[in-house]
């Protein structure tokens, strides 16, 4: 692929394509929307590099953005350039405010590939091959509330959860065991750490999934749609987790560069001006009722889940000859979520009539 406008692609041959996958989630905003690249190229011309011991203007409004679109219960962020990153800082953070190392995280969750995200990341297609890890957390599974209350105890300094595991197949956590973990956790004095990444900044059909359920977390790891397509990752904390960091316990050379802030601030921007996350939601809608109505009795289809503009079409086959045909014969790009389900995380500036070219070619490939 070597351009891209909106939801399209074009490859080296200037075949076009339509990108339900917003590489990975990370462009919300779709390819190259005027307002980021203005943005990113009026401070490319500015400053791009600086070190974080300077106060920065961009880095200063970013702060203001995230705490005008994070949940009010946050007040200070740490700024990295992943996913992973957000999650090693989040979990370093849970473990220096509660002075423990005990994580326990959800079967089927996923957090990352370094070595503090994989000691949390249940797969063990990701962790076998780096065993032994530096830590492993307990697993619990995310229907099961008595072995949720059996591993959060006094050794526990944090519980990690995805609002919607994405990467495992796109399964909707139940709200009331994420309830129930916070309630563990603050009678524990262990630290709730959401993991927004692929949910947040409107993917879910809210700005943050976590918040829609009602949750207040202590801790909310960022990343993906958080730059616009701009390498960025971040936590959000509240002023209790930021008042146990000392100077120099954690840190990023290159995290919160005023290029990446630029980047973050237009994104956000933008997402607040055309209300996407809450156009995430009716889109998301649009697109889930279209699927099941055309794909509601295919015999090759085991469930249509999903929530805003993150959907996952559960097959009763392996997902992989479907992603190459609709890619192939049809032009659409798509993400598998493990072997079975294909995953759907389209820009949220997508159009009805993307949606709609979107649902008849699926319904077709699957429903043949
Ligand atoms: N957490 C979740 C829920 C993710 O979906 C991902 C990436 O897919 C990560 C963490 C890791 O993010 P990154 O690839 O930016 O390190």
């Amino acid at each position: 692929m070597v351009r891209g406008e909106g939801l399209w692609l074009w490859d080296h041959n200037d075949r076009r394509y339509l990108d339900l996958t917003s590489a990975y989630g990370t462009t919300p905003l779709g390819y190259c929307h005027p307002q980021l690249t203005a943005a990113i190229s009026e401070q490319a011309g500015r400053l791009q590099a600086l070190s974080s011991n300077f106060f920065n203007d961009r880095r200063a409004e970013l702060f203001a953005a995230l705490d005008r679109n994070t949940p009010a219960h946050f007040t200070h962020y740490y700024l990295c350039n992943s996913g992973t990153e957000a999650i090693e800082a989040g979990l370093k953070l849970a473990h220096i405010a509660t002075e423990r190392a005990g994580q326990v995280a959800l079967k089927q969750g996923f957090h990352g590939r370094t070595l503090g995200a994989l000691a949390v990341t249940w797969n063990p297609r990701f962790r076998k091959p780096f065993a032994p890890l530096l830590a492993e957390a307990r697993f619990v599974s995310p229907d099961n509330a008595d072995e949720l209350e059996a591993a959060v105890g006094e050794d526990t300094g944090v519980f990690v959860a995805e609002p919607i595991q994405g990467e495992s197949g796109v399964r909707l956590v139940d709200a009331a065991l994420l309830s129930c973990a916070q309630e563990l956790c603050r009678e524990h004095g262990a630290m709730f750490l959401v993991d927004e990444i692929q949910t947040g900044f409107g993917r879910a059909g809210s700005w943050f999934a976590s918040d829609a359920l009602g949750l207040e977390p202590d801790l909310m790891a960022m990343a993906k749609g958080i730059g616009g397509g701009f390498p960025m990752g971040a936590v959000a904390m509240t002023a209790e987790v930021a008042g146990k960091l000392k100077p120099g316990m954690h840190g990023s050379t290159f995290g919160g560069s005023p290029l990446a802030c630029a980047a973050s601030i237009a994104t956000m921007e933008v997402l607040a001006d055309e209300d996407l996350p809450e156009q995430s939601r009716l889109k998301g809608e649009r697109l889930l009722d279209g699927l099941r109505a055309g794909l509601g009795s295919s015999p090759v289809v085991r469930e249509i889940r999903g929530r805003g503009l993150m959907v996952g079409i559960e097959l009763r086959q392996k997902v992989a000859p479907t992603l190459a045909a609709l890619q192939n014969e049809h032009g659409i790009i798509t993400l598998p979520a493990g072997p079975t389900v294909l995953r759907l995380l389209p820009a949220l500036t997508i159009s009805d009539e993307q949606i709609d070219e979107a649902v008849t070619t699926i319904t077709a490939v699957l429903g043949s």
